[in-house]
């Protein structure tokens, strides 16, 4: 098969991947597009149905790692941990009525998109609302400004950032401790 027959073929498969797990091409980062053609590379022209597992079990293992990283954030910035069994606060759940993919839930906070930075923006969002309600605590804080911090994005990294200042806010660090901005 020539070239422009496999990307063709390729492009072809993922509007039908997209179509199976609800979503446009055009509202995906280009992490999950890249993922997509490495499914296609290993996998070749899976069906729909094995697509939306791999998509779910992509999210769900993310999220895993997403709240590891979060979790020993807090515990640097506070010394306070995210308690209970393992991963008893972080919600998974598949539901066809909701959709064809599972959600991972963490308190008001859900994604289902198997993005690295959006999971770990919306477990940052639940780990912090856990952490005001749990411990009465804001989480975490601009040391300039004693604000609270929120989560924004800044091209494809998950940031931290302060809404107080004179420039209309800035961004304080990134969500992952070992990424410098
Ligand atoms: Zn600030």
């Amino acid at each position: 098969m020539g070239r422009l027959a496999r990307v063709s073929n390729f492009l072809d498969w993922r509007d039908r991947m997209l179509r199976a797990v609800w979503r446009q091409d055009d509202s995906l980062p280009e992490q999950v597009l890249a993922w997509m053609s490495e499914v296609y590379e290993e996998s070749g022209e899976i069906s729909g149905e094995e697509f939306c597992d791999l998509w779910t079990t992509r999210t769900f293992s993310l999220a895993r790692s997403a709240f590891e990283v979060i979790r020993e954030s807090v515990l640097d910035d506070t010394g306070k941990r995210i308690v209970g069994e393992e991963f008893s606060y972080v919600n998974y759940f598949r539901d066809p009525e909701f959709g064809p993919v599972g959600v991972v839930r963490f308190k008001s906070a859900e994604v289902s998109t198997p993005d690295w930075t959006e999971v770990l923006g919306v477990v940052a969002e639940g780990v912090q609302e856990f952490v005001m309600d749990y411990y009465g605590t804001v989480w975490p804080v601009c040391d300039r400004h004693s604000f609270g911090l929120h989560v924004d994005y800044l091209h494809e990294t998950a940031v931290w950032k302060c809404h107080a200042g004179p420039a209309g806010g800035h961004v304080v660090r990134a969500l992952d401790p070992s990424i410098r901005l």
